[in-house]
């Protein structure tokens, strides 16, 4: 028998895996035994957590449990098709007329995943003639989103209107789409939605607004980024994801009602895919009247943002300008803020800490997430470790 010759791309992992290792870039998952709380139990240890994008405390609530529970008895667990086949059930049509009555839009659709609303949308709406303009910062599906299109990707740094007007103005293309996060998910800042907007009238462009950190928890009623800004144009699609503040799973997209039948007949990731499980529909129509309800909530998040921003003193570790449940922490080194992590562990206390390439190379940070589920005493308990942490270097 011969040896076989060296498989090289294995190799090419193996070196490759070695590397992210090396520099503290390899990533790992954490068991979570425990459903999505302030308090978790992970890898065996009660923590108290500040990972979650769980910001109203909905992810394990009654209201939506029961609400599954008596749909899973009436629907049963898998939709069985995809929606044009026969898996769009009542749930599911009522939900999107719920949603975009809520968010005040014409028409709704639901995709399975925030990721695959993105791509969806933004592969039927443009194509290779194309040019799309997205901040540096704006979440991965919206850059592979961009990419898939096969249209012109044009980035502007980060919240830089004056060089997206620049490269509107100088633009050829005849179809032009604005992308943008309402609030940067790895900063918590938002966007000047009105700014862009302007823009995009000025420039014939369409907006596509990422409301996945703003849908429940900014704006009257927690109904989002466009109700938090007062904006209405038929130039706006608006995504919101269904498994962060909503606690439960998915993604809509609304607009107008041409724009929805469009996507309803050339989204790929709505038309190729099985429907969702109609009972997380029926979770989520709950999810939707606690939230609508839910001011009580969304003060005493903003009470333990403003308690937070109070009572950190770390000199060299600087808060980011937001003014979101997402209170990142800027340390810069990718090994400094695996340490900070791992002592903040030591004390009970579960903070990721954020690397490239999810953030700039530098610009490690440890990201606090809030939730309403949070107590002010949790909140006292992270700044103490905290402040503690820092003063010893
Ligand atoms: C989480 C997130 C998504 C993806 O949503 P999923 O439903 O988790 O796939 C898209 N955009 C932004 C800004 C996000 O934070």
């Amino acid at each position: 028998m011969t040896t076989p010759p060296p498989f090289n791309a294995l190799e090419r992992i193996r070196t490759e895996l070695a590397h992210l290792e090396a520099q503290s870039l390899r990533r790992n998952r954490r068991l979570l035994e425990s459903p999505q709380a302030a308090h978790v139990r992970v890898d065996g240890q009660n923590l108290l957590s500040f990972c979650s994008n769980d910001y109203l405390g909905l992810a394990n609530h009654p209201a939506l449990i029961a609400a599954a529970s008596q749909a899973v008895l009436s629907t049963g667990v898998g939709a069985g098709a995809s929606h044009l086949i026969t898996g769009h059930h009542a749930f599911h049509h009522g939900l999107e007329m719920r949603i975009a009555g809520f968010v005040g839009l014409p028409a709704a659709l639901l995709f399975s995943t925030g990721y695959m609303a993105n791509i969806g949308v933004v592969t039927a709406l443009i194509g290779r003639d194309g040019e799309v303009f997205a901040d540096r910062l704006n979440h991965a599906s919206l850059n592979d989103a961009a990419l898939l299109s096969r249209a012109k990707l044009t980035r502007y740094p980060h919240n830089d209107m004056a060089t997206l007007e620049t490269q509107l103005s100088s633009s050829r293309s005849v179809q032009k789409l604005v992308l943008v996060d309402a609030v940067f998910s790895m900063d918590g800042d938002l966007a000047p939605l009105p700014d862009l907007l302007a823009l995009c009238e000025r420039y014939d462009a369409w907006l596509l607004v990422d409301d996945a950190h703003g849908f429940g928890v900014l704006g009257a009623g927690g109904r989002g980024a466009l109700a938090h800004f007062g904006l209405a144009s038929p130039r706006i699609i608006y995504m919101a994801t269904l498994g962060k503040a909503a606690g439960v799973f998915g993604a809509v997209v609304a607009g107008e009602a041409e724009v929805i039948e469009w996507l309803l007949q050339k989204a790929r990731t709505y038309i190729y895919t099985t429907a969702t499980p109609p009972l997380l529909s029926a979770a989520l129509l709950a999810s939707i009247d606690l939230i609508e309800a839910g001011d009580g909530l969304r003060v005493h998040l903003q009470n333990l943002i403003k308690q937070l921003r109070a009572s950190l003193r770390t000199p060299n570790w600087q808060l980011m300008d937001s003014a979101t449940p997402i209170q990142p922490v800027l340390i810069g080194s990718n090994d400094a803020v695996l340490a900070a992590s791992q002592r903040l562990l030591e004390r009970g206390i579960l903070v990721p800490a954020i690397r490239p390439p999810t953030v700039p190379a530098n610009s490690a940070r440890l990201r606090i997430s809030l939730s309403a589920a949070h107590t002010e005493a949790d909140v006292a308990q992270l700044v103490d470790a905290l402040n503690s942490i820092h003063a010893a270097g």
